[in-house]
């Protein structure tokens, strides 16, 4: 549109000025060739229009106004031309110009007449397009000129804005990844440093043997978390650097299944009633990726519920995809913390969550296995009731 705009505007205000050159150097050609057809007029006389054969008019004016010869004209037909203000000027100065338009406006005539030594006036005049006229001459070709103009500007525009646009993606994902090396380095401290500091006390070996078994507990618990901690960074990364994974038909059910199973265990723990409904429904995805996804929801429901709450998977086929629900009766996530959950590092309670050993990876690790799939995610939560997050598989 901008370049639309420019472009008619250049095309008037250019046409306008080269306009007025024009009619400036044709009032200069007009006056020259006076001078020299004045001198014939002079040494000639009156015959000289017999034999005169140029574009131009010329007319021969006597003081009184009489024509006297004119090239386009007989001059006893013509009025006579006391009144004409080129005439009037010469008479005056010596010379003079003016221009008059045609009726239609579409043309306009330029004169000039000067003073010839015998007190006749010689006048020579010549037609031109009014500035209108040829800009509606020239609305087809400059159609075509800014039709052109605005595709190629469209089209380099669209390619400097995704320069621009790629840019600041490799700017935001450079600021990205040194947030996740720092929050990555804080996060592996935290255990190092408690490992560190029971294994410096062990050291003095001053400790009795209950003090020594706790000690090594701890360090021992220290150490699952950083492994816990460095396998889910190792997924996020593999997830981040858009690796190629092996699709294969997937039973999501099956998955399910298999993964219901392995977190029973933990699920008793907490006296938390684990189930899985639904259909055995296949789609075509990353095995190990699904696995993430469905593991990462179901150990949350399980972790962040209560005794003798509800951890419910559901694989289900709808007619706007394939839907995998988990389902809990747990804490719930308050509204203005839904979308955060999904962030790398994010824990609405970092202090419960350091009791339960939660990375703050999880739904991350969800996240991007839901987008690698073409996946979305919808989270409805209300704090103490539960929380149930869906993914949508396409069915394509
Ligand atoms: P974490 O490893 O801490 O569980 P996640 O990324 O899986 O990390 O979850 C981020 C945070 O979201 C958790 O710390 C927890 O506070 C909250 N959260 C996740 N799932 C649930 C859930 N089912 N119910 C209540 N809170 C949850």
């Amino acid at each position: 549109m901008i370049s639309l705009i420019m472009l008619s505007l250049s095309t008037l205000l250019i046409t306008g000025i080269l306009y007025g050159y024009f009619e400036a150097q044709l009032k200069k050609q007009l006056q020259t060739e006076a001078d020299y057809i004045g001198v014939a007029v002079l040494s000639e006389g009156i015959a000289y229009f017999d034999n005169i054969d140029i574009a131009e008019r010329i007319t021969l004016v006597a003081p009184d106004g009489t024509v006297l010869a004119d090239t386009a004209a007989d001059p006893s037909e013509l009025e006579n031309h006391i009144d004409r203000k080129e005439i009037q000027l010469a008479l005056k100065n010596g010379s003079g110009t003016s221009v008059r338009y045609s009726d239609t406006f579409t043309q306009r005539t330029v004169y000039y007449a000067v003073k010839l030594e015998n007190g006749n006036i010689l006048r020579v005049s010549a037609r031109q397009y009014t500035l209108v006229t040829i800009l509606l001459k020239l609305v087809q070709p400059i159609a075509v000129i800014i039709l052109f103009a605005v595709l190629a500007s469209a089209i380099l525009s669209a390619r400097i804005s995704k320069n621009i646009i790629d840019d600041e993606e490799r700017e935001k994902r450079a600021s990205m990844r040194s947030e996740f090396t720092s929050n990555v380095s804080h996060e592996l401290k935290t255990p190092l440093t408690s490992i560190s500091g029971f294994a410096e006390m062990l050291m003095q070996g001053d400790a009795d043997r209950e003090t020594v078994v706790d000690f090594s507990r701890s360090i021992y618990d220290e150490s699952q978390r950083m492994i816990s901690l460095v396998q889910d960074i190792l997924r996020i990364s593999e997830l981040d650097e858009k690796m190629r994974f092996e699709r294969e038909d997937v039973d999501l059910y099956e998955l399910a299944e298999e993964i219901t199973e392995c977190l029973r265990p933990e699920a008793d723990k907490m006296q938390v009633q684990l189930r899985l409904i639904g259909e055995h429904i296949h789609i075509d995805g990353v095995r190990k990726i699904l696995y993430e996804i469905i593991y990462n929801l179901c150990d949350n429901a399980i972790k962040y519920n209560r005794p003798n709450g509800l951890a419910e998977v559901g694989i289900y086929e709808k007619e706007n995809g394939i839907l995998l629900t988990v389902r809990d009766t747990g804490i719930g996530i308050a509204k203005e913390e839904q979308e955060r959950v999904f962030e790398r590092f994010y824990r609405v309670d970092k202090s419960h969550s350091g009791v339960i050993g939660g990375t703050g990876l999880g739904l991350s690790i969800v996240k991007h296995g839901a987008i690698y799939h073409h996946a979305s995610i919808h989270i409805e939560s209300n704090k103490g009731e539960g929380t149930t997050i869906t993914v949508c598989f396409t069915k394509a």
